[in-house]
């Protein structure tokens, strides 16, 4: 696959890329950002991810760099010109480039950064045990409802979390509350069997896979409670798992070192993750290689 980027209007091979070194997206993280997942060459949930898009801009004050409809046109190209099949499209829009100054620039011109990877998605393997997280507490500003590039809290968990051996860390709030994942949205299945995720609010990012999960479960008629739930219930759970455009819904099977439920990835986990997966055309539900 070859791998090229788009800069502000012009197609380039990834390694050529850049932007300057007065952006702000470089200076004060001052910029937004979408994954979509690009599955069998077709882009996952496009429409979710520019409607969130467009709410990040709108709430930061960043103006569009392109109409809507043209980045549209830019997505396609990036698969066309990637010739990405399994791949991540990695958007990002900044205030742009202007001598340094907290302030906005009185004349924004935001810089609009695609880039393509393939991926390999999540191996049969890594499906057949799920997967490890470990909690953490939340360190993040109070307004994670925006999907800004000002990562760092999810910078450090995502280490902290690898260097436990754990795929994920879940954040919790200072009540006990688990509030997401560092890059997906948790869940849980109780002891009683509900689903359990945390309703949206500035405490979490609302997920585009965690709002496609959901309304495949109106669909299919499977009840489930937005509301927060604790650390303890976590650990009590029949079932957990994340989802997030590059994991979908991915069983988790142990927290903490504790094993959830039987150890093994949840049948609901896994029945969620079949309906995400045709919802998104895929044809290889369970495992994308
Ligand atoms: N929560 C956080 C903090 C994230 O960074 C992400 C994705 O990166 C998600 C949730 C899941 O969102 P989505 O399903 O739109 O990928």
């Amino acid at each position: 696959m070859p791998r090229i980027a788009y800069v502000n209007g012009r197609y380039l091979p990834h390694a050529d890329a850049s932007v300057p070194i007065e952006d702000r997206g470089f200076q004060f993280a001052d910029g937004v950002y979408e994954v979509v997942t690009i599955v069998d060459g077709k882009l996952a949930d496009a429409d979710g991810h520019l409607t969130r898009l467009a709410r990040s801009l709108k709430e930061l004050s960043i103006p569009w760099p392109v109409k809507p409809a043209t980045l549209r046109f830019i997505m396609a190209e990036m698969v066309r010109r990637n010739r990405a099949r399994h791949a991540l499209l990695y958007i990002q829009i900044t205030r742009g480039v202007a001598p340094r100054d907290f302030k906005f620039p009185k004349q924004p011109a935001p810089s609009l950064v695609l880039t393509c990877r393939r991926t390999a998605f999540q191996p049969a393997a890594t499906l057949e045990k799920g997967v490890a997280v470990i909690t953490m507490p939340d360190i993040r500003w109070l307004r994670r409802d925006i999907k800004s590039t000002s990562l760092l809290p999810q910078v450090l968990g995502k280490q902290k979390a690898a260097e436990a051996g754990a795929f994920e860390g879940w954040m919790v709030d200072g009540q006990g509350f688990v509030t997401e994942g560092c890059s997906s949205n948790a869940w849980i299945v109780t002891a009683d069997g509900t689903l359990v995720t945390r309703q949206p609010s500035n405490e979490i990012l609302n997920g585009i896979t965690r709002l496609s999960i959901l309304d495949c479960m109106r669909k299919l008629g499977i009840h489930f409670e937005e509301r927060a739930f604790s650390v303890a219930e976590a650990y009590e759970a029949r079932e957990a798992f994340i989802s997030s455009a590059s994991t979908f819904a991915l069983p988790v099977t142990r927290i903490d070192g504790k094993t959830i439920g039987d150890g093994r990835p949840g049948a609901l986990s896994l029945r969620l993750r079949q309906a995400y997966m045709d919802h998104i055309g895929s044809t290889d539900p369970v495992s994308v290689k």
